[in-house]
């Protein structure tokens, strides 16, 4: 498999950009034992206006909701983290990428109270593509549903994105692997349907378009939220409510949504095809009308693109 970080030079660190080699950790690091990270991901897209960062303020200020679930203070504003997202896509020279921001309790204590614990934040970039593939974006994916619970509310903080919480996608995603299908549906603690390994899901039955709500243990999507602003301006009824298994079976068509896997359509699910085997007509309009305010070409969403201005203020390499 190729390095994807090949040609990366630069990570930010703590307020720094260092040198891509010397960007590692100690083995003693808290979140290395007890996963006490908090992260993101975000996308940067090669616009006619230049690299852009699709809803930054959002994904930060999710970051920082994270954080607080955790009781990890952050020592940047989210001004300050935007303009370090900036900065190394900049430093890296890319004009579209991943960024992963990531918030963690470092080194210095060991156990399980970790409020002595510093708080390392550091930003990452690469060029990374469509996470389910290009071919699974046209054409769909075959799914599986998987014998692994989401998380819950009362175990863990579902809308937390932190990375001791991803062991159970990771369950998910192996066994899904291992039985030959792309990706994982996971269903919540009472079995209602929740969300897929790292994406948001929705069905459309009868025309209308039907996504699991806040409380039922999902990650609070970025995209999830945008697609359904786009649906509902195209037209369509959109409805946020509790999901039987049966209907993603019975469903005409079914997606997934999500900042790496972008709005990528499901064909097969266990061994049901889904409608007839090929993304449907309305998950067609929303992918387009979706890929647009992506890739700058909307104006309507253009609001939901940050520019990455062509230089900083103050740079701050080290
Ligand atoms: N659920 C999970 C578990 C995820 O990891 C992600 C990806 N962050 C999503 C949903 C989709 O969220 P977003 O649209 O903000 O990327």
């Amino acid at each position: 498999m190729s390095n994807p970080f090949a040609g990366i030079r630069w990570i930010w660190k703590n307020g720094q950009l260092i040198d891509f080699e010397k960007a590692t950790v100690h083995v003693l690091s808290h979140a290395l034992h007890y996963g006490s990270g908090v992260f993101e991901g975000i996308r940067c897209y090669d616009t006619r206006q230049g690299p852009a960062v699709f809803r930054l303020a959002e994904h930060l200020r999710r970051l920082e909701n994270s954080a607080k679930a955790y009781r990890m203070p952050i020592a940047f504003s989210a001004d300050e983290l935007a303009e370090a997202c900036c900065e190394t896509i900049r430093a890296n020279e890319l004009q579209a990428c991943y960024i992963r921001p990531i918030v963690f309790r470092g080194y210095g204590t060991m156990g399980l109270f970790p409020l002595d614990a510093p708080v390392d934040v550091t930003i990452a970039v690469w060029e990374w593509g469509s996470y389910l593939g290009d071919e699974g974006k046209a054409n769909g994916i075959r799914a599986k549903v998987s014998s692994w619970r989401r998380i819950s509310h009362d175990s863990l903080i579902p809308h937390a994105k932190a990375t001791g919480q991803y062991l159970n996608s990771i369950l998910a995603k192996i066994e899904s692997h291992k039985a030959g299908y792309e990706e994982a549906i996971l269903l919540d603690d009472k079995g209602y349907v929740c969300e897929g390994s790292g994406e948001n899901i929705f069905v459309v039955r009868d025309g209308r378009l039907i996504t699991p709500g806040q409380t039922a243990s999902i990650l609070d999507g970025i995209n999830r939220k945008s697609i359904i602003q786009i649906a509902r301006d195209l037209g369509f009824e959109v409805v946020e409510r509790d999901l039987a298994r049966a209907e993603l079976y019975l469903a005409d068509e079914v997606f997934v949504s999500g900042t790496a896997a972008e709005l990528t359509p499901l064909r097969k699910l266990d061994d049901h095809a889904i409608g007839d085997g090929r993304p449907g007509e309305i998950t067609r309009a929303v992918q387009a009308a979706f890929e647009d305010a992506l890739h700058g070409r909307s104006e309507r969403y253009r609001e939901w693109l940050d520019p990455v201005p062509v230089q900083s203020a103050a740079p701050q390499v080290a």
